[in-house]
């Protein structure tokens, strides 16, 4: 990994508290032991969601996208829940795995999607 210096606007970047790395975009997109390292952190996880990856590549990694898109936030609406969301999607698929993606931030809420993939 590069441990290169990586501006926090970007957004783009993984630290990997467990092996002690910093890790940028692109080291998570080409380096396929960084980037199953770090899907596998995101697996199962509602504490975290990627923001590395376009839907496309994630599709093209095996996931499938569910249907529903969610937001986290401020008004009264935006109040799902990605422990339960993970709950619910174990319920129905238990044999996939899940990873969260956000999809898009602002200072008030969070929209973000789940994906799917056979194990
Ligand atoms: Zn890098």
């Amino acid at each position: 990994m590069c441990n290169q210096v990586v501006s926090l606007d970007e957004y783009e970047y993984w630290v990997n508290d467990k092996e002690g790395y910093l890790a940028c975009g692109d080291c998570v997109r080409l380096d396929t032991d960084i980037r199953d390292a770090y899907l596998k952190h995101l697996t199962n996880n509602p504490q975290c969601a990627d923001v590395i990856f376009k839907e496309e590549d994630l599709v093209n990694l095996g996931y499938t996208r569910c249907d529903k898109d969610f937001e986290t936030g401020l008004y009264e609406f935006q109040d799902d829940d990605p422990e339960s969301i993970l709950e619910n999607a174990k319920a129905q698929l238990d044999d996939d795995e899940f990873i969260f993606r956000i999809d898009a931030t602002s200072p008030f809420d969070i929209r973000y999607n789940l994906f799917s993939k056979k194990v």
